[in-house]
Order: C-alpha cells, then sequence, then structure tokens
C-alpha cells in the first residue's frame, strides 16, 4: 500500500479547546476558547508514571510536593510536572466544570455541564493522603482553596461528610 501523507487536520485536538494564561483562581489556569458541551472529552492527564511508592519517597528526599501528581490506580501516580500537558494547568474548584475519568488507567477530563467560551476550567482535586492517615488543620491550611464558591470547603483536600457536617 502506498504511504499515504495525510494533510488532513486531525480530528478535535486538546488544544482546540483551551487555551492556558493567567488564573483568576491561582497561578497558571485553564480557559475554555470555545463554547464546550456536556460531556466533551477535553484533554488527557499526561505526565510520568511513577509508582505511589517511589513517589512517596521523593518527597522524604525533600524533593518539592507536586501538586500535579494525578493517582491514576491504587499503586501509580501520573505526574503532570514532568512530561505533562496542559491538564496540568487546572485549577482547582470546589463547584467545578470539568470532571476526571479514568479508562483503562488513563486519566481524562471530560466537562461535567455546557461551559461556555471564557470560563475558567476547573475539576474537584480531592486531594488525598497518599498513606492512610488523619487530615489534620495544618493539612487543610497547606491545601487551602481559593475558588470562591458559594459551596467552597476552604480546602481541595477531600473531606468525609461527616467532617463537613461538624465544621459548618
Ligand atoms: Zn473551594
Amino acid at each position: 500500500m502506498p504511504v499515504k501523507k495525510t494533510t488532513a487536520k486531525p480530528k478535535v485536538q486538546n488544544r482546540d479547546f483551551i487555551r492556558v494564561g493567567r488564573s483568576r483562581i491561582e497561578g497558571t489556569g485553564v480557559y475554555a476558547k470555545r463554547k464546550i458541551p456536556k460531556g466533551t472529552r477535553i484533554i488527557e492527564y499526561l505526565g510520568k508514571r511513577v509508582p505511589v511508592s517511589k513517589y512517596l519517597v521523593e518527597l522524604k528526599d525533600g524533593k518539592p510536593v507536586s501538586m500535579y501528581a494525578f493517582r491514576v490506580t491504587e499503586g501509580t501516580v501520573i505526574d503532570g510536572g514532568r512530561g505533562g500537558n496542559d491538564a496540568r494547568f487546572f485549577n482547582h474548584s470546589c463547584e467545578p466544570n470539568c470532571e476526571s475519568y479514568v479508562f483503562d488507567d488513563r486519566a481524562y477530563l471530560y466537562a461535567m455541564r455546557d461551559i461556555v467560551r471564557g470560563e475558567e476550567l476547573t475539576f474537584d482535586y480531592k486531594l488525598q493522603s497518599a498513606t492512610p492517615r488523619k487530615i489534620t488543620k495544618a493539612d487543610k491550611e497547606m491545601y487551602e482553596c481559593l475558588c470562591g464558591a458559594p459551596t467552597c470547603r476552604g480546602t481541595m483536600i477531600a473531606l468525609p461528610k461527616r467532617i463537613r457536617k461538624q465544621s459548618s
């Protein structure tokens, strides 16, 4: 078969939906370049795959804590800080417009509702400790949430429901 050089544009790519810019929440953020219908797969969360055990050792070694680690399986994180794409710039929000899904050990960000052009794209990080332990006040402060949503829980950490009830 002759090798055909394709000049056709690839189907909708990540970059078609989003642009990276200064966030209204914090640091760098991602914005909708166009209307994004609910259910659209916006981008795959890419980065170096690191075993959780190795990742924990690196944290202990004093390497900076990466906010970009996405736990994709029980034993693996995807570190968007290494070899990652624009997915790592999605900010956290307690009232997000995107959500993450894992299929076949790959992580994707989807629009969980219709998104208008210019909206900042966010998902709920639901941060969890890599090792089972109680979440402290210091933890919550370390991962303070600045999303500004009326329902903001004050932290990017996923809190058990009973704790949320007690504190509100
Ligand atoms: Zn919040």
